[in-house]
């Protein structure tokens, strides 16, 4: 596909480059703030699942801009991490690493040096198989591994955003993630497509049950699963649904005419180390075939 076809088909990808950011995911988080307004005085952030960073961008700027509101407070912390690198960011600890792996994990529990976060953000995909129960299952896995790591480092009041696929056994993940946020909510972005079942958690007002130890124990695997799955009466919970965006806005699955003057730009973040490059190199040395 030509980069001036992508960017006729999809006008947030060709908006994204146009205002600056490394990726459109940047809408889907700006669209949920200007709903929630979660990144309001917020101070210390960690971006899970980050690359290429469009998010952490998002962070960067509005952390600074809070910090000018503030100025005797510490200067911004935010810590990024993915399984991939991640091009530099001003004043944006990067960490390469699998969030579902403890050592990370403990990772990023170090940086914040027994401190808090006010927020935890997390975006991350598996590579879509196609094959529906799986991909549900490793994104609820990163979910997971992502809530776990946000029970050492939120501090009580903090935020949690993160992406989930909303199939059939999201009633359980709502149940879980229940137990530490009073208050969450299911969101879509406007950028985000609605041929997706991708949709965002907005947990909000961190608070753990009384007795509540954070372990590095991941929920699903350690746990016995059998029979969760039967949630029923008081146990099944019901999440507020919110679209956000403006309504008038642009329809992430429209195609848009290109201008006359429209110049196609290229990627402002090209990936540093692409997946489909492995793959390409495995092709041409006949890996498939044997
Ligand atoms: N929010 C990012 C942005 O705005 O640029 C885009 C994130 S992209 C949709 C999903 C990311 O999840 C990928 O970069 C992928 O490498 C990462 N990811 C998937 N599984 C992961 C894991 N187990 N640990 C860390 N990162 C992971």
């Amino acid at each position: 596909m030509g980069k001036s076809s992508k960017d006729k088909r999809d006008v947030y990808y060709r908006l994204a480059k146009e205002e600056g950011w490394r990726a459109r995911s940047a809408f889907k988080l700006l669209q949920l703030d200007e709903e929630f307004n979660f990144l309001q005085g917020v101070q210390r952030a960690v971006d899970l699942c980050a690359a290429p960073g469009s998010w952490s961008q998002v962070l960067s700027k509005r952390l600074s801009e809070n910090h000018k509101q503030t100025p005797q407070e510490p200067e911004p912390k935010i810590v990024a991490v993915d399984l991939q690198a991640m091009a530099p960011l001003d004043g944006v600890i990067q960490l390469q690493g699998d969030i579902t792996k403890k050592s990370t994990a403990e990772k990023i529990i170090s940086y914040f040096d027994g401190g808090m976060a006010d927020i935890v953000i997390c975006d991350g995909a598996p590579d879509v198989t196609g094959l529906h129960d799986m991909d549900e299952y490793i994104q609820a896995q990163l979910l997971l591994a992502a809530l776990n790591i946000t029970t050492h480092v939120l501090r009580p009041g903090g935020t949690f955003v993160a992406k989930i696929f909303r199939g059939k056994d999201i009633t359980l993940l709502y149940s879980q993630l229940k137990i530490f946020f009073p208050t969450v909510t299911c969101s879509k972005p406007r950028s985000s497509r609605n041929s997706s079942i991708e949709a965002f958690i907005v947990c909000q007002n961190y608070q753990p049950p009384a007795d509540y130890t954070p372990t590095m124990a991941n929920p699903l695997l350690d746990l016995q699963y059998d029979g969760m799955n039967e949630l029923t009466g008081p146990n099944r919970t019901i999440v507020p649904f919110i679209a956000c965006g403006d309504l008038n806005g642009y329809d992430a699955d429209r195609t848009y005419p290109l201008t006359s003057s429209y110049k196609a730009l290229d990627p402002l973040q090209p990936p540093i180390t692409a997946p489909y490059k492995t793959a390409m190199e495995l092709k041409r040395n006949n890996f498939y075939n044997k």
